[in-house]
């Protein structure tokens, strides 16, 4: 066995002292090959053929060229950067005008292993800016939401082995914390000095905005999970259970049109409550959906978490229609501001809902779902009225 193993050494040694030394920038500006096929690209052309991961630069590059080739269609804003100082940021595709919009996010790859979002969101950029003034349905979709795409949530993690390659990768930011588990926690706590940079920053970057509806990308399963994830079902059903449900299954009924076995892995629905797959505590989705009344949903889009670069473009051709289609669920969410609403109070003769989440509720009519924030109101109980009728009454 000892013999063996020399053999093998002996080899490989052998193999290394045969390559010629070369000066990395004389290296030609082809994709390089990396182990586990992960090709890189390094230029943004060679991005644009959509058969490889980026290099950091790449990334900054494209993200550039958007902003370069598309100025009346997008901007980029910074979120911030990473604890190694990397940028995290995201390209904010409104026309120059969010007002009267409503606002989506997609966030992808806060677990820096997890590359397949990363490239999906990037070509998700690419796919709705060229086909704009092109393809009517798509036209309409950048014309009526304000889009916002995070591509890479967590810099630090992806290209933890180095810019130049994602082959490194692993789960957690710089600080070897995992950043999904990290957020305030709707019904558990996290001192607020543990907040590592990178959600600091994006808790500050969505104050700043109005979202109403979000998405988290991640890999390693393929299944769409839905609030909450601190608890089960039968726990504590999130009040949008059935909104939620609805909009699961459009999404998976988009991609099985094509391919009958699009996320079946967890549950033959495609979705599931997030506690009933596991819990989770301190994550993103839960953190979103209770203290900023974003309707985010984790959507795990890859069983491989560093999948091969050989294999993302079928991957963005199974997820596109519902990527794409998931943008036009902000449309089934009006937003009303408290002075919108004409709120009055108190009514101590009325049902009282309690309203647990305090910032919001939802009250359906005959044409839509509105959410109408109550933030900012004093405790009290309240009727809560939408085009002139009594839709509900809180207790805050
Ligand atoms: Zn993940």
């Amino acid at each position: 066995m000892r013999r063996i193993v020399g053999f093998f050494f002996l080899l490989l040694s052998t193999s290394l002292m045969a390559q010629p030394h070369v000066r990395p920038d004389a290296l030609p500006p082809a994709p390089l090959k990396m182990p586990k096929s992960l090709d890189m690209a390094s230029t943004v052309d060679q991005m644009l053929q959509w058969q490889s991961y980026p290099t950091y630069e790449a990334y900054l590059s494209l993200m550039e060229h958007y902003r370069d080739q598309y100025p009346s269609l997008c901007h980029i804003d910074t979120i911030g950067r990473s604890v190694e100082g990397r940028l995290i940021l995201a390209l904010v595709l409104d026309g120059g005008a969010s007002a009267g919009k409503p606002s989506m996010l997609y966030s992808a790859s806060i677990h820096g292993d997890e590359v397949v979002p990363y490239y999906l969101l990037l070509r998700l950029c690419d796919t709705l800016l060229n086909s704009y003034g092109r393809v009517p349905e798509l036209t309409d979709l950048v014309d009526g939401v304000s889009i916002t795409i995070n591509p890479l949530a967590n810099p630090d993690g992806t290209y933890h082995g180095g810019n130049h390659s994602v082959s490194g990768a692993w789960r957690y930011n710089a600080n070897g914390v995992d950043l999904n588990r990290n957020y305030p926690d709707p019904f558990g706590s996290i001192a607020l000095d543990t907040l590592q940079p990178e959600n600091r920053q994006f808790i500050d970057y969505i104050a700043q905005r109005d979202f109403v509806l979000s998405a988290t990308l991640h890999g390693g399963a393929e299944v769409l999970n839905y609030p909450w994830d601190s608890f089960t079902s039968r726990e504590r059903e999130v009040e949008q259970a059935s909104w939620w449900k609805q909009v699961c299954a459009r999404f998976i009924h988009r991609g099985r049109q094509h391919d009958a076995s699009f996320m079946t892995e967890v549950s033959s629905t495609g979705y599931i409550a997030g506690g009933d797959w596991y819990v989770i505590h301190n994550g993103r989705q839960d953190y979103m959906n209770y203290y900023h009344d974003i309707r985010e949903l984790t959507m795990e889009v890859s069983t491989t978490k560093l999948s091969a670069s050989s294999l993302l473009d079928a991957k963005w051709g199974s997820m596109a229609p519902s990527l794409i289609g998931y943008i036009g669920e902000a449309l089934s969410i009006n937003s009303l501001s408290a002075s919108d609403t004409g709120l009055s109070g108190p009514a101590d003769d009325a049902r009282v809902f309690p309203n647990p989440t305090r910032g919001t509720v939802y009250v359906s009519t005959p044409h839509a779902t509105r959410v109408i924030n109550l933030h900012h109101l004093p405790a009290g109980v309240y009727m809560v009225e939408v085009d002139g009728a009594l839709r509900r009454v809180v207790k805050l």
